[in-house]
């Protein structure tokens, strides 16, 4: 089996080691640095960048009260980037090792269908021709962009720009509150800018469940982070005092937010274009290839996975669904339950959620019973001096199945996995409450908040 993958993001190169490892002679196209979106200008530089800035925040604000004295703190930019680039190169070697180490061939140049079984990988002095038994499109995403009048000016940037600002910006404007948007305002505001939210929808994170939010946006109010929902952007002009975003507010005024630099944060679309696909058959809706359950387009030999087909848009999730697609091609059966797939926003604290919010449970007319613990009575949280935040967790009433886990706190990014396990493992609310959880740890509180369900939890008067 000749196994031809295009795209080497989280989807495409993890897809290809799984291939390997099951036989398949494997080909990997990929016309820029291996690793994608998420290793090169997504989840892990995002991620490195917060992590400087909520070290910076932490020894700013929290040494004192710990009893370090910390003097002439400053923040080195370049430095922070220089660190930034530093673990992506090594990621994106660590990539290229792995490749190597399954035998798996990486071609370098753009994949353009020249028919249903052959590809032609362009640069921009050669063109090389593959043939394939499948292949699978892994191509990923690029941001969108709102065509408004004044889009394209300097200083108005997308993630990747914002990724690679020389110096912080003494103003940010961010159009989009989602998960995105909200991450690159705790960047910038731990830094020291003033950042400005400006969010269409009359709520930012609209996917998280609502009493998360809420919490997120009483600690943005509290880091002076303006929040704008409801509030729809016309136009940006260049001033003399910076750029001019101009927005009508909820009652339909006109108003106006200036700073230094604009990002524009509003979404990505599936990276499809100019790949030959409607010329060979593959059926797409806006710029999305349409696939089956197994991954398979309309062209019987070809597949397509990750940010290209739409859906949840995480690396993650296209991992998930590479592995599920090739071992199906390779007549493996898999589990795949898009169901149960985590989401997490690394703001400090951070937020994580697993299954149905509150809202979709109550959307779809479940009966349901929901239990939460605030982190006020946790003692780990106490310890780290961070008590903002929740655990919540959404029961059927009747079987007690967990339909959702929510939560806001330190490391709840790493916690919700207990969350995500227990749903793929279809446990009740007395599972996690049986699971003896270590101590003293913040991962206590998803134990408490299953307690809430039955009105119970330890560390929090009883709820009457
Ligand atoms: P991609 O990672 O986009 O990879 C696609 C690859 O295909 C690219 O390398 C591209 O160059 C290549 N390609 C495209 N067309 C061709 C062609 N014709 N020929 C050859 N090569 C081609 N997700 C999370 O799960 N957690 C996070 O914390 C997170 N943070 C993010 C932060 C930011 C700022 C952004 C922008 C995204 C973030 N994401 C996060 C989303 C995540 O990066 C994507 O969901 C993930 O990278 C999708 O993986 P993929 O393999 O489908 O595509």
């Amino acid at each position: 089996m000749k196994l031809v993958i295009i795209g080497g993001g989280p989807g495409g190169y993890e897809t290809a080691i799984r291939a390997a490892q099951m036989g398949a002679e494997t080909v990997l196209i990929e016309k820029n640095a291996l690793g994608g979106t998420c290793l090169n200008v997504g989840c892990i530089p995002t991620k490195a960048l917060l992590h400087s800035a909520d070290l910076y925040n932490e020894i700013k604000s929290d040494a004192k009260k710990n009893g370090i004295i910390v003097e002439g703190v400053s923040i080195d930019f370049p430095a922070m980037q220089a660190k930034k680039a530093k673990v992506v190169k090594q990621l994106v070697n660590g990539v290229g090792g792995l490749m190597k180490a399954n035998g798996v061939t990486v071609m370098k140049g753009t994949a353009v269908f020249t028919a249903k079984d052959k590809i032609e990988v362009r640069t921009e002095d050669s063109a090389e021709e593959v043939t394939f038994d499948k292949c699978i499109i892994a191509s990923g995403s690029i941001p969108s962009v709102v065509p408004l009048p004044g889009h394209d000016l300097e200083g108005v940037v997308d993630s990747t720009g914002a990724l690679s600002f020389e110096e912080v910006p003494e103003s940010l404007a961010i159009i989009g509150g989602g998960v995105i948007g909200i991450e690159m305002a705790h960047v910038y505001q731990r830094l020291g800018t003033k950042v400005t939210v400006i969010e269409m929808l009359p709520e930012i994170l609209m996917n998280l469940d609502k009493d998360i939010v809420a919490v997120q946006r009483k600690l943005m109010k509290r880091a002076k982070i303006d929040v704008l929902t409801d509030t729809k952007v016309g136009s940006i002009e260049k001033t003399e005092e910076g750029l001019k975003v101009n927005v009508t507010d909820p009652e339909g005024n006109e108003k106006s937010v200036t700073a230094q630099k604009v990002l524009m944060c509003v979404g990505r679309r599936p990276a499809t274009q100019g790949m030959g696909l409607e010329e060979i058959g593959v059926n797409m809706e806006r710029g999305r290839i349409l696939v089956d359950e197994a991954f398979q387009t309309s062209v019987e030999n070809v597949y397509a996975i990750g940010d290209c087909i739409g859906g949840i848009m995480l690396a993650h999730t296209a991992s998930a669904e590479g592995a599920a697609c090739v071992e199906g091609i390779m007549g493996k059966k898999s589990e795949l339950n898009l169901k149960v797939v985590p989401s997490c926003v690394y703001t400090y604290p951070e937020m994580s959620g697993v299954g149905l919010t509150e809202q979709e449970a109550e959307k779809e007319g479940l009966d349901y019973q929901t239990g939460k613990f605030p982190l006020a009575g946790n003692g780990k949280s106490l310890i780290i001096g961070e008590q903002n935040g929740l655990v919540k967790i959404i029961a059927d009433k009747e079987t007690k199945k967990i339909l959702g886990v929510h939560m806001m706190g330190p490391g709840a990014t790493e916690m919700i996995m207990e969350g995500a396990l227990a749903m793929t493992m279809g446990a009740t609310v007395e599972d996690i409450i049986n699971t003896i959880h270590s101590h003293p740890t913040v991962g206590e509180s998803v134990k408490e908040a299953a307690e809430s369900v039955f009105g119970n939890p330890v560390n929090m008067p009883p709820i009457r």
